[in-house]
């Protein structure tokens, strides 16, 4: 740890460092801020400032310039961290397409650098959370450093032009700073803004949704927020000379060309917000997919039925716990597959978080089942779920993915969908709290007539457009737009007789025998196989199952004897919709392959 204070270039006066750099002809850069290596110095390097522009900084005695990460870097034998880059320059200027070794992750994490604060939030995590030797060159509002245990310097380069090793070993910037200002804003010598947790959310902080992001102040560049939770955060001051910069995370000099300015923020907050982009019916001349699809009847890309596959979704709800799992193993045992001979898959909305078997989880995410979210604690009375805020919803939907991610080992990515408990739903705040949390879909609202059985079945659609009530006719529904979100409707289904009709496949009104039941799902797959294919959800609990697991099991087999019968997730399905590939041409659907 003394060898690398003992590295650390001195912290003073970084804004007036920044004016001995100068623009610069770059060749390689394509837009403002990127990061590009110099030609031949590998201590030096470019922040772009438009095409063919940039700074030229200087990462100081010791460093280079790291392209993989976009720090300056302790100094490494052999050619440097831009020898790959330089290689490259001639066929690609992507500084992200660097590839010294990483593992996918880190590509994907840093190859769009600082995007966005929650991406910078990932890295400023992974860099903290263990040890390495980067040296962090950066002006980046962060606390986290002073925390962490060991060294770490990985950081995020910034258009600072002599790079200070901060690395995140100290115990406490505070204490250092209070001397003399700097562009760490945790470093200002105005303490007093520092521990200012604003008690009543601003609009900012509203778009909090975690600790450790970086939100703009409202009116004043040099102050900005870092959050401490959802919607909670801390006012924070940037040094004297220097501005919050939303994009890198960082508090830089006010005079640096182009730099990123707050009201840009400002922009993409409101391009991402659940206000209403799209207001009045659908209009299919407008929505197209593969983002955009109205609510109907009408098959994706027209196609026609003879062409198109019938979809099956065969979904469980709640918790999976041991005591039951066995009927799920044997469901599966019976090793259905598909056209394309790939074993079927389901999905489960797993909830209860408490009791639900993390290892079970896993298994089916193994055998290929799609896993979303249901919430933590499905709690009642089931119109909690009417009324739950933004932070209920926050803690019940994202708290269950981060569950299922980091007790279940389910990749976060792979976790996009979510139904509501007693599909009950929230409104704005639930899909708000969907959109905001990069799910792809919800599956919650029921549509299709009460008593006319003939109605043709709904097709999955987009919420570009706020959705009316025939489509969401249960309460509480959303009345703003979700550009790009799915919405999975549940198409009710029905008793033989037509006399009474289900939301859930298996609500306790339908038919009991196993007889009655083979019927029953017979009957219903019929009025979307013999008429517009749309998907047919088979949306069950455990309960049904333990009685009817048999009867399921002759159905499933029954229809899928049938070459234009696909029982996949929802994903899968989604997939497919955004991508309609006709029925010739489907085993060459790489979604669906195995
Ligand atoms: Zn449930």
């Amino acid at each position: 740890m003394d060898i690398v204070h003992s590295k650390r270039p001195d912290l003073t006066s970084v804004c007036c460092e920044i004016l001995h750099t100068r623009e610069a002809k770059k060749e390689s850069c394509t837009e403002a801020g990127e990061y590009k290596c110099h030609e031949t110095d590998d201590s030096k390097f470019y922040h772009c400032t438009g095409p063919k522009h940039g700074i030229l900084l200087n990462c100081g005695n010791g460093l280079e310039f790291n392209p993989q990460y976009n720090v300056c870097d302790w100094e490494v034998d052999g050619d440097g961290y831009c020898k790959t880059q330089r290689d490259q320059s001639k066929t690609t200027h992507d500084v992200g397409a660097t590839t010294k070794s990483p593992t996918k992750s880190v590509v994907t994490t840093h190859s769009v650098p600082f995007k966005r604060s929650s991406t910078l939030s990932k890295i400023l995590s992974t860099t903290t959370s263990k040890p390495s030797t980067h040296s962090q060159t950066t002006s980046k509002p962060s606390t986290q450093s002073q925390t962490t245990s060991k060294p770490s310097t990985h950081p995020q380069t910034t258009s600072k032009p002599s790079t200070h090793s901060q690395t995140t070993s100290k115990p406490s910037t505070q204490s250092q700073t209070t001397s003399k200002p700097s562009t760490h804003p945790q470093t200002t010598s105005k303490p007093s803004t520092h521990s200012q947790i604003t008690s009543k959310p601003s609009n900012s902080l509203k778009s909090c949704r975690k600790s450790n992001e970086y939100k703009c102040h409202e009116t004043n560049n040099s102050l900005f927020y870092l959050c401490t939770g959802f919607e909670t955060g801390a006012l924070k001051t940037c040094p004297e000379g220097s501005h919050f910069n939303p994009v890198a995370s960082i508090c830089t000099c006010s005079n640096i060309p182009n730099a990123v300015k707050c009201h840009n923020q400002d922009d993409q907050s409101k391009t991402t917000t659940s206000k209403p982009q799209l207001t009045g019916p659908c209009q299919p001349e407008r929505c197209k997919l593969p983002k955009c699809k109205c609510p109907g009847t009408e098959i994706p890309g027209s196609l026609p039925t003879n062409a198109t596959p019938q979809i099956i979704l065969l979904t469980f709800d709640d918790g999976i716990y041991w005591q039951t799992f066995d009927y799920y193993r044997n469901l599966f045992s019976m090793n259905l597959t598909n056209p394309n001979g790939c074993p079927v898959g389901a999905t489960f909305y797993v909830s209860d978080s408490k009791y639900s078997d993390p290892a079970l989880v896993k298994e089916l995410y193994d055998l290929k089942h799609e896993i979303a979210t249901h919430t933590q604690t499905h709690r009642l009375p089931s119109t909690y779920w009417n009324n739950a805020n933004s932070s209920d919803y926050y803690r019940e939907i994202v708290g269950m993915k981060n569950w299922l991610s980091e007790e279940a080992s389910i990749p976060k990515e792979k976790i996009v969908g979510y139904r509501s408990p007693y599909l009950e739903q929230g409104g704005d705040t639930q899909f708000g709290t969907l959109k905001l949390n990069e799910f792809l879909y919800d599956t919650s609202m029921v549509t299709g007539s009460f008593s006319n059985t003939t109605e043709i079945p709904i097709w999955p659609f987009t919420l570009d457009y706020p959705v009316i009530k025939k489509y969401c006719q249960l309460r509480v529904c959303p009345n703003n737009s979700y550009p790009g979100f799915w919405e999975f409707p549940l198409n009710r289904w029905y008793n033989e007789a037509g006399d009474d009709s289900f939301s859930m496949t298996d609500e306790n009104r339908v038919p009991q025998n196993s007889k009655d039941v083979i019927s029953y799902l017979k009957y219903n797959f019929n009025r979307h196989y013999k008429r517009n294919k749309a998907p047919f959800g088979i949306f069950l609990h455990m309960a049904w199952l333990m009685k009817n697991l048999a009867a399921l099991q002759t159905f499933l087999k029954e229809v899928s004897h049938n070459n234009d019968v696909w029982i996949v997730t929802v994903s899968q399905a989604l997939q497919w919709i955004q991508n309609p590939v006709p029925l010739d041409k489907i085993s060459e659907f790489r979604n669906w392959k195995c």
